[in-house]
C-alpha cells in the first residue's frame, strides 16, 4: 500500500542571482542578491530502517547512510558532501536525524553560479529539520558552515542566506557582517535579465581559495598600520593608496573596496530611479572583476560587452563566483525579448554555444511548500 500522502512533506530553497558585490561577502562586506523562483525541493519520506537515504534526480545514485554514522561520516568529493555536511551541523546543535529518504530534485542550473549549492544546503536541512523550528540567521549560518567545513570551500554567507531571507518581488542588501538585510525594490519598467554563458573553467575553485587568502595578505598588510581593521570591510582606498602591499594583493583588495561601495551606490541609486547611475556601476563592477580581482573569462567578458552594444541594455556583469557562469543584465522591460534574441545571436556565432536566457522573478525565501497541509506543521523563527 501507498504510504498517506501526509507523512511526505516537501522543502524549498532558492537559488540566487546577485546583483552587484561580488567575493564581498566573505569579506564582510555588502551584498545585494534576488532568491530566484528556481529552487530545489526535498520530499521527506519517513523510513523505519534506521538510515538516511538520499535520491537526486540529476544524479544516477541512491546511497545511505546509518543515522548514527552521520556524526562520524567523511567527505567524498560527491554531492552528497553538501547534505551530509549539513546533517552534520544539524547534529551539532543537537537536533536529530531521523530515518528517511530524501528525495531532491531541482531547477537551478548546477555550477552555473546561481548558487545550486546553497539551494541544495537550504532545502536538505529543512527538510532534516521536518518542521521543528530554527532560527533564520542559525539556518543561513549552519549551512554555510556545511559548505565551509565539510565540501571544503571557503564561501561567505551571501548564498544561504537569500536563499533564507529572499523577498518575492524585491532585492535583498545584505550586511554580512552585521547578518541584518534591507529589502531593495527596483525601479520600475526595468528588468533583471540572466545570461547562461554555458562555460565553467575547472579554475574556478582553487582560484577562489586564491582570492580569499589574498584578501587575508591586503588585511594583514594593513593591520600592521591599523590594527583596528578587521576585514577588507574596513579598508578604504586612502589605506590601499598609503600602506604598501604587492601590486596583486592591493589590486585585489581594491575590487573587494569598490565593489562594496557600489553596492551602497547602486542602492541609492535605484531609490532615485536613476537607471544610467545603476547601469554605469553594473559596467564598473564588471571591469573591476575582470582585471583588479581576474575572476572573469574570455565568454564572459564578450557577454558583458556585447550586451552594452544592445539597444535597451542598461547595464551588464559577470553574477557568481566566477569563471564562467552567468551574467546579469539591467534591460528596459520592452526590450527584453529583442534583447534575448540579440544576445544569444552573438554568442552562438562568436562561441558556437546556445546561451540560455530567463527574466529574473523575484521568489520568496525557503519554506515549507504546503501543496498538502501536514498537521503540526513547524516554522521557520527569527
Ligand atoms: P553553484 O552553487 O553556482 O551552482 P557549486 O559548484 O557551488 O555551483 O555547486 C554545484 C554542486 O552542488 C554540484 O556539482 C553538485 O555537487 C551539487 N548540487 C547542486 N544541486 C544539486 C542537485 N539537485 N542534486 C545533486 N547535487 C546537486
Ligand atoms: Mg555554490
Amino acid at each position: 500500500m501507498a504510504e498517506p500522502v501526509s507523512f511526505v512533506r516537501t522543502f524549498r530553497a532558492p537559488g540566487r542571482v546577485n546583483l552587484i558585490g561580488e567575493h564581498t561577502d566573505y569579506n564582510l562586506g555588502y551584498v545585494l542578491p534576488i532568491a530566484l523562483n528556481l529552487a530545489t525541493y526535498v520530499e521527506v519520506h519517513r523510513r523505519g530502517d534506521g538510515r538516511l537515504h538520499l535520491l537526486s534526480e540529476q544524479k544516477p545514485e541512491e546511497l545511505s547512510w546509518a543515522v548514527e554514522e552521520l556524526a562520524g561520516a567523511q567527505p567524498r568529493k560527491h554531492w552528497s558532501d553538501y547534505v551530509i555536511g549539513v546533517a552534520q551541523q544539524l547534529i551539532r546543535r543537537g537536533y536529530s536525524i531521523a530515518p528517511c529518504l530524501l528525495k531532491i530534485r531541482s531547477d537551478v542550473p548546477e555550477g552555473s553560479g546561481l548558487s545550486s549549492s546553497a539551494a541544495l544546503e537550504v532545502a536538505s536541512a529543512l527538510a532534516l529539520l521536518g518542521g521543528r523550528a530554527i532560527d533564520k540567521v542559525e539556518l543561513a549560518k549552519l549551512c554555510r558552515a556545511a559548505e565551509n567545513e565539510f565540501v571544503g570551500m571557503p564561501c561567505g554567507i551571501m548564498d544561504q542566506y537569500v536563499s533564507v531571507f529572499g523577498e518575492r518581488g524585491a532585492a535583498v542588501q545584505i550586511d554580512c557582517r552585521t547578518l541584518e538585510h534591507r529589502v531593495v525594490q527596483l525601479p520600475e519598467g526595468v528588468s533583471v535579465v540572466v545570461v547562461n554563458s554555458k562555460v565553467k573553467h575547472e579554475l574556478g575553485n582553487s582560484a577562489y581559495r586564491d582570492r580569499v587568502s589574498e584578501c587575508a595578505m591586503a588585511v594583514a598588510a594593513v593591520q600592521h598600520w591599523h590594527p583596528e581593521v578587521q576585514s577588507l570591510r574596513d579598508v578604504t582606498l586612502q589605506h590601499l593608496a598609503d600602506i604598501p602591499m604587492p601590486e596583486l594583493v592591493m589590486r585585489r583588495a581594491r575590487h573587494i573596496v569598490t565593489d562594496t561601495m557600489r553596492v551602497e551606490l547602486f542602492v541609492n541609486a535605484a531609490a532615485r530611479g536613476n537607471l544610467r547611475e545603476m547601469g554605469m556601476l553594473f559596467v564598473d563592477s564588471h571591469r573591476s572583476m575582470q582585471h583588479d580581482y581576474e575572476i572573469t573569462c574570455a565568454e564572459v567578458d564578450f557577454l558583458a560587452e556585447a550586451a552594452m552594444e544592445i539597444p535597451g541594455c542598461i547595464g551588464a556583469r559577470m553574477t557568481g563566483g566566477g569563471f564562467g557562469g552567468c551574467t546579469v543584465n539591467l534591460v528596459a522591460t520592452e526590450y527584453v525579448a529583442s534583447f534575448t534574441r540579440e544576445i544569444v545571436n552573438r554568442y552562438s556565432e562568436r562561441w558556437g554555444i546556445e546561451a540560455s536566457v530567463f527574466v529574473v522573478e523575484a521568489g520568496e525565501g525557503a519554506g515549507e511548500v504546503r501543496s498538502v497541509e501536514p498537521e503540526g506543521a513547524g516554522s521557520l523563527a527569527g
